[in-house]
């Protein structure tokens, strides 16, 4: 029997953390011939996120270089693809999120008339600059996409009022759940050193809290808003070990580092292996970020969430009642903390906000049948909060 050759494109932290349960499922069924191809557009980072999941790239395009441009970036990796493209002939392509990386897999299955699935499909702002330039990057790819994957029920009715065909688009939840339920079954014990002695040393008498923070648009006052807040947050409460996982950005981890070096109370960690980082989270009582991924971790875990942005395309954490926008003024980040930390009952338990960790297998089930592999019906995913 011919395979279906399946082309797997990411390029960063997010895509490869998303896109590694899809991967696996695909791998289990013999009709596809899985590609994985990493453009490298955080280099290193996304390679070791794939290794979390047991899984290498067969290739690897190496299109990171410090500070380059978004053209600069662009252009290299529609390079590469091509390369790839013409080398590989995919018959099916999978592009998963917002980054550039995500448009130019897009654009180039596009030019080469290969059918395209994008994985979390229809996450809006409706703000064309906020954020930059994933808003952007978003819209593009609904435009070339052929198979839209919808995380949730409002991510579906925004690709509707977008004009998509209902026919193309399916509900099949956010694959980062099954990434999250795969880690959180996977007993590996902590690698980072820092983090491992901390989490053993922890003897019920400290609550813990994590903070990320990396989006472009919060770099520099917004980055050093959101330290400040961190300090005050760790001053006010004796009892808190404040987690902050710094981002290899060189500007993001420079203006943390300078105003929360020697805080006590205040842990700056490198950024952390996704198994590491999901142990922390599922150990805090509160989470401080702008990570759009974290927010969907947090929001299934039930962990109240203080989102450091202006506007959001996740209105299901707030709605919920787990997120509040806080932007990145201190004194509404630390406000929003001290509610949170003072509240009686924390909440705990999973919620199925974003999805039930059956995304990748819905998601494969839907090409299958695409390609006559399969002709099995498959429902759609059931938000419950
Ligand atoms: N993450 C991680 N280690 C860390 C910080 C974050 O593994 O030290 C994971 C996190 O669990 C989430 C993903 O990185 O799944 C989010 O990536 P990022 O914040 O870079 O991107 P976004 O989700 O905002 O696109």
């Amino acid at each position: 029997m011919k395979k279906a050759k399946v082309f797997f494109i990411l390029g960063t932290r997010p895509e490869a953390i998303k896109l590694a349960p899809l991967v696996l499922a695909f791998l289990q069924k013999e009709e596809f011939e899985v590609r994985l191809i990493n453009t490298g557009q955080h280099r290193e980072m996304s390679t070791a996120f794939l290794r979390n999941f047991g899984l290498t790239p067969h290739h690897d395009l190496r299109v990171m270089v410090e500070r380059q441009s978004l053209h600069y970036l662009t252009s290299r990796i529609m390079e590469e693809l091509e390369r790839v493209f013409l080398e590989e002939r995919p018959e099916f392509v999978f592009v998963q999120g917002d980054t550039t990386t995500a448009l130019c897999g897009a654009l180039s299955a596009f030019y080469f008339r290969v059918p395209l699935g994008h994985v979390e499909a229809g996450l809006r702002t409706w703000e064309k600059w906020r954020p930059f330039p994933e808003e952007m990057n978003r819209v593009l790819i609904s435009r070339l996409a052929d198979f839209h994957f919808a995380p949730t029920v409002l991510a579906k009715q925004n690709l509707l009022r977008e004009g998509v065909a209902e026919s193309q688009i399916f509900l099949a939840g956010n694959t980062i759940v099954d990434a999250l339920f795969l880690i959180l079954n996977d007993h590996r014990p902590i690698s980072h050193p820092v983090l491992r002695e901390e989490l053993e040393q922890e003897d019920g008498s400290c609550r813990f809290v994590t903070v990320t923070a990396h989006r472009r648009e919060n770099w520099g006052e917004g980055i050093r808003n959101i330290a400040f807040g961190v300090k005050m947050i760790a001053e006010a409460c004796p009892d808190l070990k404040i987690f902050f996982s710094l981002h290899p950005n060189p500007s993001v981890r420079e203006t943390v580092l300078r105003e929360l070096a020697g805080i006590s109370r205040v842990v700056l960690l490198d950024h952390l292996e996704y198994p590491d980082f999901v142990k922390l989270l599922s150990r805090s009582l509160l989470v401080i970020t702008d990570s759009g991924g974290v927010q969907e971790e947090a929001a299934s875990l039930r962990i109240p969430v203080l989102i450091t942005r202006e506007s959001t395309e996740r209105p299901e954490v707030v709605e919920s009642g787990l997120g509040t926008l806080v932007g990145c003024r201190t004194e509404k980040i630390v406000e929003g903390a001290l509610t949170v930390l003072g509240a009686k009952t924390p909440l705990r338990q999973k919620s199925y906000l974003f999805g039930d960790g059956k995304a990748s297998w819905r998601i494969l089930h839907f090409v299958s049948r695409f390609f006559g592999f399969s002709h099995e019906d498959v429902q759609e995913f059931q938000p419950l909060s």
